[in-house]
């Protein structure tokens, strides 16, 4: 079982003055699965080959177990990462593949050929060792991937984009089987992409990463009830956000006075809260009933979002489609905010 912990870690690139990934500080509890989050360029991959030994930090460090592995050469580091382009060679057999990291530790070969039968079957592929990777649909190269590297039992294993090449179907197939084996395995494991839904399905905690900075490092839950920020809160989606000052426990702003939950911040900020917590209808003996304008009125199938306005003030909401039956853009619409579901940022 392997705690990671990775301290302020930066990446200059030579020739460029603006850190690629700047002071990168988080703590990974032995098996537990941290996804870093971030669009492209935003420093995910800078981080997994300097964890790899594959890049050399400019500053900051890794510590597996309270000790630094920066000094220790890329295989010895017991770390295993899985490229998006599954990166299997294409000449040896599927098997072969999936054995290749015991032969190179000189592991027995009937040993070798009991493992692999166990990895194959663990993947859900027990019948295709004798194949070539190109016999393989991407789906079942992306596995064999996996396969290969879960084989020799790294003490961390990094997955950098490893769904991203696959259709929906494959990819919802592929998370839940990455998420059973690391846990059945205990491995702590760092998974990098940009889609924040994979994050937050797959990981125990998730790094969003903009622009070579952390900006939240969080339970998946946390970035949609408490973003540190509006970019770390519209990176999430689809939140409003309302000027106003806050004195704890009231938001006093252009939607009027609006009960906060407990531990929000004081001072000026942005009042700001999730399309699919607004209610529609008041609640009785409640604060934060609004009277709204219904201005549009979007379908998206199983949802329906709607445009509101507040006085001068926009508001989203998304909602049951038959909450809304019978409601045409001018109508008045009652609606509610949970104090609950509010939030303040600066
Ligand atoms: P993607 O999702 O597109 O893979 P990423 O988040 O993994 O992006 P990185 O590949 O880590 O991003 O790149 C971070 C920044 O560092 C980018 O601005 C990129 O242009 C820059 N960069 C990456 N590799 C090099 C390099 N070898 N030399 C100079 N700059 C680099």
């Amino acid at each position: 079982m392997t705690h990671v912990s990775i301290q302020e870690l930066t990446k200059i690139y030579p020739g460029s003055v603006t850190p690629a990934l700047d002071r990168l500080s988080i703590e990974i509890a032995s098996g537990e699965l941290t996804a870093l989050l971030g669009p492209s360029g935003c420093g995910k991959t800078t981080t997994m080959k300097m964890i790899a030994g594959l890049l050399e930090t400019t500053s900051g460090d890794i510590l597996f177990n309270d000790r630094s592995i920066l000094r220790d050469k890329p295989e010895n580091r017991g770390v295993v990462m899985v490229f998006q382009n599954y990166l299997l060679f294409p000449y040896m057999s599927v098997a072969d593949n999936v054995g290749f990291g015991l032969k190179m530790r000189k592991t027995d070969p009937a040993e070798i050929k009991r493992r692999v039968g166990e990895m194959l079957d663990l993947v859900k592929l027990p019948d295709v060792g004798d194949r070539k990777p190109s016999a393989l649909s991407g789906g079942q190269q992306q596995r064999i991937a996996l396969a290969r590297a879960l084989i020799v039992q790294p003490e961390v294993l990094l997955l950098d984009e490893p769904l991203s090449n696959l259709d929906a179907h494959l990819r919802f197939e592929m998370r839940d089987l990455i998420r059973q084996l690391q846990q059945d395995m205990g491995i702590t494991t760092i998974f990098v992409t940009h889609d924040q839904e994979e994050a937050v399905v797959l990981a125990d905690r998730v790094a969003l990463i903009l622009d070579g900075q952390m900006k939240q490092y969080d339970t998946p839950d946390a970035f949609y009830k408490r973003p540190v920020d509006e970019a770390t809160a519209r990176f999430f989606g689809g939140h409003n956000f309302i000027p106003g000052t806050s004195n704890g426990g009231v938001f006093d702003g252009l939607l009027g006075k609006l009960v906060l939950p407990d531990g929000a911040i004081s001072g000026p900020g942005k009042l700001t809260f999730r399309p699919e917590n607004v209610r529609i209808g008041h609640t009785h003996g409640e604060a934060n009933n609004l009277n709204a304008t219904l201005e549009d009125v979007i379908y998206l199938g199983t949802q329906t979002r709607l445009k509101l306005r507040v006085g001068d003030v926009g508001v989203e909401a998304v909602v049951n489609p038959n909450e809304v039956e019978g409601f045409s853009p001018g109508d008045s619409v009652p609606i509610h905010l949970p104090p609950a579901t509010l939030w303040v940022i600066a």
